[in-house]
């Protein structure tokens, strides 16, 4: 038997292939072109004001804090509540401006829990990172409510997120936060092969980002190649930026896949039906809840269980490869100051495993996967 394995990115190949095609023809695989078919295609599906295509989500979180901190005066030390429950990147961003990851616990939805982040808010809190994980919103909502009446900004890592929707107005998420980051990476739900969007609520700073994310530089080259006379080379450098940008090539890939990304993810939602359905009966397996608010992209589908190591060794044995999504960030040396603060992150880091989730599953497969999981379970309980 093939064995199963946790994330498996789908591509639609020719279609991909002609967008690609389209590039090489007219000879430019750089920033421009296919990436401002992208960010059209992506604010018109979000409903986002703005969004600028970057080379990864880890390059979007940075410059979110980077300008962030910036448009608000804050200073180095200063606080930024954040989950430990997530991927590197998301506290790196804020490691990299200078400011202080404050880590909140997180709730049985393995997102920051409101109670918590209230606890931790001091004179020096500035913002909230919050990280929607598996694509759930968890208690989104009551976060921006509390980011609202305490003055912080709201960062959204919805690196897991391309395609959530709230349930009642049906539409995408982004709009609640003062930015909001996808990551299109390859084995994310709406994959390219490496790179990310940025959407900011003011413009202002997504005009800022452009310049950021291309070196300082205050015109693309694409924008100049596009423009007529004498001074089209011509331009300026206001600030030592980096180099963010996101490709075309990178574009076309995720072109394709923005456009079956609602087939996509219902195809997710449905193979999380099943595991429900297999599982829900299940002694000693503790299915992640998702949020009713929201119809969620279902990047991940997670299950806490007891003894997760070794029933992630036998179930290998059986062909089956799952993950962990996450380790909790505060066991790692950089963020030592922290251990101990959050218990239930503690608890769910030695018991939350991630079930084989992507669109080559089968229904069988996933039955396969369930009842592996039910008899490994029992064995090692
Ligand atoms: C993947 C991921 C990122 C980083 O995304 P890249 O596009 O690979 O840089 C950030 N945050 C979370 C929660 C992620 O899962």
């Amino acid at each position: 038997m093939e064995p199963i394995q946790l994330f498996v990115p789908t591509f639609r190949i020719d279609e991909t292939l002609e967008e690609i095609r389209l590039c090489l023809e007219k000879g430019w695989t750089g920033m421009g072109f296919k990436t401002v078919e992208l960010e059209e295609a992506w604010k018109n599906y979000t409903g986002l004001p703005n969004a600028h295509f970057l080379n990864s989500a880890t390059a979007a979180l940075h410059l979110a804090v980077l300008l962030l901190k910036e448009h608000g005066n804050w200073q180095d030390g200063d606080e930024i509540i954040t989950t430990p429950m997530t991927f590197v990147s998301t506290n790196h961003a804020i490691l990299y401006e200078k400011l202080t990851p404050v880590f909140a616990d997180i709730d049985n939805m393995l997102c920051i829990d409101p109670e918590s982040l209230q606890q931790r808010i001091t004179p020096k809190t500035r913002a909230v990172m919050y990280v929607g994980l598996g694509g759930n919103t968890g208690q989104l909502r009551k976060i921006a409510q509390i980011c609202k009446q305490h003055g912080l900004k709201l960062i959204l890592d919805a690196s897991h997120m391309s395609g959530t929707r709230w349930a009642d107005s049906g539409n995408h998420i982004g709009n609640e936060t003062d930015v909001s980051i996808f990551s299109f990476q390859a084995v994310k739900n709406m994959p390219s092969g490496d790179s990310g969007m940025i959407c900011f609520k003011e413009t202002e700073l997504d005009a800022e980002a452009r310049k950021w994310s291309w070196l300082g530089i205050n015109k693309d080259t694409y924008s100049r190649t596009a423009s007529q006379g004498a001074y089209k080379w011509y331009y300026d450098v206001e600030y030592p930026g980096f180099k963010y940008n996101g490709n075309s090539i990178m574009a076309a890939i995720g072109l394709v896949s923005l456009k079956y990304l609602e087939q996509d993810n219902a195809y997710r939602r449905q193979i999380c039906e099943w595991y429900d359905l297999f599982l829900k009966d299940a002694s000693n397996i503790t299915r992640v809840p998702t949020s009713a608010d929201c119809i969620p992209s279902r990047h991940l589908y997670q299950v806490e269980i007891e003894n997760r190591d070794e029933v992630m060794l036998a179930l290998n044995q059986a062909g089956i490869y799952p993950g962990v999504h996450y380790r909790d960030n505060t066991l790692y040396q950089m963020f030592a100051y922290a251990n101990g603060t959050c218990p239930r992150s503690m608890q769910a880091n030695d018991r939350i495993i991630s079930l084989p989730l992507h669109l080559r599953l089968t229904y069988e497969q996933t039955k396969y996967i369930s009842e592996s999981l039910i008899q490994v379970v029992k064995r090692n309980s």
